[in-house]
């Protein structure tokens, strides 16, 4: 996947939408109203986050940098999240172990996650007490396991699980990305061609996929515009409908506004989402695709939406319908956009 290069891009919309069915993540957007209700609410339940060791190993994780990383520290995931819902959102809740266990000969994550809850329980910890768990799994589980994490809701039950590789305990990415299936149930943020494709969010894992991008396990961009819209953190009033030729602005996404965040195109069914990101805060080391640029999604406003591409000044993102939307400029507040939909049609030049 090319991350970089592009001056423009050429999007057929019934090219664009003919791509866009990954059976493969469907599942993931069930049912989202609970967890979409938590994430405006602004108080989702308790999270534990157990350590877990073998008898064999010490444990990767020690508990007061697990704490830090995930609740205390001022880049940690709860403050992550709470820059993210614009102070909406905060995540509460507990670290505790190590708890030993035993991984048998391969990758077990519910097994040990039942294994895990028994012996925190024999060992006084009121695992029910909480709503969502997170099992930082021992060092062993970098050979057992492919994925850095996973999440799974039990069917039936209300016990939202997430595990973390052992390698990548500490890892603030593997773990916001995992918290945003489990507590908030957002699917992958993709490309038309990647499931993890989106890098400007943590539920795209681009930059740390790709070799040829200077990703780091530590880097957790804000979530992304249309992600943030079904969240409920950027308001419908702050999304503008386009319907004419003209030149508009969007404030950056990294802050909380009252002015327009969001550039919405409607087609039939899917639309455009423009949203302008600066690398500040959480952002502060976005990589320079997607920084003081005008990202551009394909969206239907429920299901996961689709990057189809950046703009800087001068370039334009256009499409088979004439569509053409050029970044004319941007400050630290905005990024300034000419929209045409007629741009197929030649124009004179200006006299
Ligand atoms: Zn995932």
């Amino acid at each position: 996947m090319k991350l970089h290069g592009h001056t423009s891009v050429l999007i057929g919309s019934a090219i664009a939408i003919g791509v866009l069915s990954p059976s493969s993540l469907t599942g993931q957007v069930d049912s989202r109203a609970a967890e979409l209700a938590a994430a405006r609410g602004g108080s989702p339940g308790r999270v534990i986050v157990m350590c877990l060791r073998t008898a064999l190993t010490l444990p990767s994780c020690q508990l007061a940098a697990l704490d830090s990383a995930v609740f205390l520290a001022s880049n940690s995931v709860s403050a992550y999240f709470n820059e993210n819902s614009y102070g909406r959102v905060t995540l509460t809740g507990d670290v505790a172990g190590p708890f030993t266990i035993s991984l048998g000969e391969q990758c077990d994550r519910v097994g040990w996650a039942d294994a895990a809850d028994a012996v925190a329980t024999a060992a006084g910890l009121d695992v029910a007490a909480y709503t969502y768990r997170v099992y930082i799994e021992p060092p062993e589980t970098a050979i057992l396991c492919v994925n850095e994490g996973s999440s799974q809701r039990a069917l039936g039950s209300p016990r939202r699980s997430s595990w973390v590789r052992g390698d990548h305990w500490d890892s603030r990415l593997v773990i916001a990305h995992e918290l945003g299936h489990n507590v908030f149930g957002s699917p992958h943020a993709s490309s038309p061609t990647a499931v993890y494709g989106d890098g400007s969010t943590v539920m795209g894992l681009a930059p740390v996929l790709n070799p040829l991008i200077p990703g780091n396990w530590q880097d957790t961009p804000h979530f992304n515009a249309p992600e943030k819209i079904q969240m409920g953190w950027v308001p419908r009033a702050n999304v503008e409908s386009v319907t004419e030729d003209g030149n508009y602005r969007v404030a950056l996404l990294e802050a909380g506004s009252t002015e327009i965040q969001v550039l919405r195109i409607q087609g039939s069914g899917m639309g455009y989402f423009f949203s302008y990101r600066r690398p500040v805060g959480f952002d502060a080391s976005l990589l320079s695709w997607y920084a003081n640029r005008t990202s551009i999604h394909l969206w239907n406003l429920e299901d996961e939406p689709y990057l189809l591409a950046t703009i800087g000044d001068g370039q334009s993102f256009t499409d088979a319908s004439g569509l053409s939307v050029t970044q004319t400029r941007h400050d630290a507040t905005y990024a300034y956009l000419m929209i045409s939909f007629s741009a197929a049609m030649p124009t004179a030049p200006s006299r």
